[in-house]
């Protein structure tokens, strides 16, 4: 087994083992094999053990090589039926619990945020993206030759039965959810301390379908939402109603004073 692997899973622990004595005594076996097998200046004091099954032992050392602070050499011994030595069975480096590990893995797909998209980049959608939901239904897709399901869709679309897939409810109440609690909805700061809600202003373009009884399109030019979906309670300054209060508005400059007494200065 090479010392440069690296084991994070954990071992499953046989319910109720009995500690084999023999196992359990063959620390020293343990170490040798493991100083064999790795820079023996990179193995520490020995950390104790794990009865990890019947007549099987992993016994611990602390881990010294440089950059490897709580990472732990862990080697697994086990014996035989009826035999009087172990065998080594792995020698793993594991991390400890003050060990510095790498996050979880996410898989790229799941870390691709909004706006993360480049001109050129393709994000494609499952198949069974559950946001989607096919508009009408012609047989199983694998069943059919590319040409099939183009000459479907050609009919598809003359019959005027639209896009291949839509929206789902669950893709609606996301999108919804998703845009309420966003910067158009009535919680973004802006809307906080709007004078009057975008349900009345005159720059709120409805919508058509099913989400149009709460959000609209911002069409302001002069305001931050210009061209986003806002919430009907959304608001902002902008809002077309809104009117100074005198104290606010500008001052009118007082009328010019003409001078009649004083002969105007040549300049120098
Ligand atoms: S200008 Fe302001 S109040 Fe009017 S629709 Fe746009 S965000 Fe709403």
């Amino acid at each position: 087994m090479s010392h440069d692997s690296v084991v994070t899973a954990t071992i499953p622990r046989a319910a109720r083992a009995k500690a084999d004595a023999i196992a359990v005594a063959a620390a020293d076996v343990a170490r040798e094999v493991l100083e064999g097998d790795v820079a023996p200046a990179d193995v520490g004091e020995y950390l104790g053990f794990d009865v990890e099954g019947e007549r099987l032992v992993t016994h611990l050392f602390a881990c010294t090589r440089a950059g490897y602070v709580g990472w732990r050499w862990s080697v697994t011994v086990v014996r035989a039926s009826r035999q009087k030595n172990v065998t080594i069975n792995e020698i793993v480096l594991v991390p400890g619990e003050d060990a510095i590990v790498a996050p979880a893995w996410i898989p790229y797909r799941e870390r691709v945020q909004p706006g993360d998209l480049s001109p050129g980049d393709l994000l494609p959608v499952e198949d069974d993206d559950p946001r989607l939901v096919p508009t009408y239904f012609f047989g199983e897709l694998e069943e059919l030759t590319d040409d099939d399901a183009d000459q479907i869709r050609n009919v598809a679309l003359d019959l005027g039965l639209g896009r291949v897939r839509t929206l789902s409810l669950e893709g609606r109440d996301l999108a919804a959810e998703r845009w309420y609690d966003g910067l158009g909805g009535p919680e973004a700061p802006l809307a906080q301390s709007a004078p009057h809600p975008c349900s009345t202003c005159g720059f709120l373009v409805h919508l058509a379908g099913p989400l149009n009884d709460l959000f609209g399109v911002c069409a302001n030019g002069d305001a931050n939402d210009d061209g986003r979906i806002v919430s009907f309670d959304h608001g902002c300054g902008a809002h077309s109603e809104v009117r100074l209060a005198k104290r606010n508005q500008p001052q009118p400059l007082p009328d010019h004073a003409i001078d009649t007494l004083h002969e105007d200065l040549e300049p120098i």
